[in-house]
C-alpha cells in the first residue's frame, strides 16, 4: 500500500527575460500589454560538412534592421501578397 503526501516541489524555469537584436544590439521592446514588438527570429542547425558544422545559431532581428537587411538583397523574398 501506498500513502501519499502532497509536498511542494520549486521548479526552476528558463523564460525570457529581454531581447536583444543580435544586428544593433538595441533592445526589443515589450508594449503596454507586455508583448514583444514583433522581430525576426531564426534558430539554424548547420549540417555536417557546412561552413559551421553541427553548429546551431539563434538570431532575432528588430524590425528596423530587418527592414535594412530587406533593401539590401539583390533578390526578395517571396510574399504571399
Ligand atoms: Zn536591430
Amino acid at each position: 500500500m501506498k500513502i501519499h503526501e502532497n509536498i511542494i516541489i520549486e521548479k526552476q524555469e528558463k523564460v525570457i527575460q529581454n531581447i536583444f537584436c543580435n544586428i544593433c544590439g538595441e533592445k526589443i521592446h515589450k508594449n503596454e500589454l507586455g508583448y514583444y514588438d514583433d522581430f525576426l527570429s531564426i534558430e539554424k542547425r548547420w549540417g555536417y560538412h557546412s561552413q559551421f558544422d553541427d553548429e546551431t545559431h539563434c538570431i532575432d532581428v528588430c524590425q528596423l534592421c530587418y527592414k535594412i537587411l530587406l533593401d539590401n538583397m539583390k533578390l526578395k523574398p517571396e510574399c504571399d501578397n
